[in-house]
């Protein structure tokens, strides 16, 4: 009996943070707000965290979700998530970024690229600007690629070729990034207009797209030094990126 009570208990606390917003693919599932303390140079910031899970099966029942997550071996696989400051639902403005996963720069804090800089960059601007989101998008290791992929077009970038050579030659087209997950889950948690923070205008085009409400865009400066200059000069000749900004391999 007591067992029972306990389930039960577990089954609404669930209940109320978890969110189905339906996909071509099935479901995706949101769980969130989760209070989530951040150092943020130094300062901790309050953000509310949420993680989603894309599913085949659709339902709205919180037991069944359990069951299936447990049988699963989840760590195994990336999932995404995205951190929220302020008041997103409502308020007037608000500053987003996409932010693709780079285990090297973003964990390690590799020079190679400017990711690291720009995620805890475009964070700060999110909180200087009062309310805002950072979506941080697991399956866009080196652009779609994924990390295994991305060290050996290392290597081939270690022998003279440029990103968008090494992804080609090793079967890749050059940027396989999809976002649609992204804004779905953007849509169930804002319905007001936004403005995306990248130097990217193919990114914004792909959000317009896909029917998000895109108020403009503003520039994000990146790192640039002696190792990743020619990586983010490929970005500006080969990949459309704006010239006058910083770039980086995941924008
Ligand atoms: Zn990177």
């Amino acid at each position: 009996m007591a067992q029972t009570l306990i389930e039960l208990k577990v089954r609404e606390i669930l209940e109320d943070k978890i969110q189905y917003i339906k996909s071509d693919k099935g479901a995706i599932y949101l769980v969130g707000p989760i209070k989530l303390p951040v150092n943020l140079y130094g300062e901790t910031v309050i953000f509310k965290w949420y993680c989603w899970l894309n599913c085949e099966e659709v339902t709205e029942d919180i037991t069944r979700i359990i069951e299936k997550l447990s049988a699963k071996n989840l760590a195994e696989f990336q999932q995404s998530s995205v951190l929220v400051y302020g008041d997103f639902e409502f308020g007037e403005e608000a500053l987003i970024r996409f932010h693709s996963i780079c285990h090297t720069g973003d964990i390690f804090g590799s020079k190679r690229c400017d990711c690291g800089f720009q995620l805890k960059q475009s964070m700060k601007m999110i909180v200087d600007h009062g309310t805002g989101a950072l979506f941080y998008l697991a399956n866009h290791e080196g652009r779609g690629i994924g990390l295994f992929s991305k060290a050996m077009a290392y290597l081939l970038q270690e022998n003279g070729f440029d990103t968008v050579e090494a992804n080609l030659h090793l079967g890749f087209v050059d940027d396989s990034r999809n976002y649609s997950d992204a804004i779905s889950v953007l849509k169930a948690l804002r319905s007001k207009p936004v403005t995306l923070i990248t130097n990217n205008p193919k990114k914004l085009e792909a959000l317009q797209e896909a029917g998000m409400h895109v108020s403009g865009r503003t520039a994000l400066w990146g790192d640039v030094s002696e190792y990743n200059e020619k990586y983010l000069q490929t970005k500006i000749n080969r990949s459309g990126h704006l010239k006058e900004e910083g770039t980086c391999c995941n924008d």
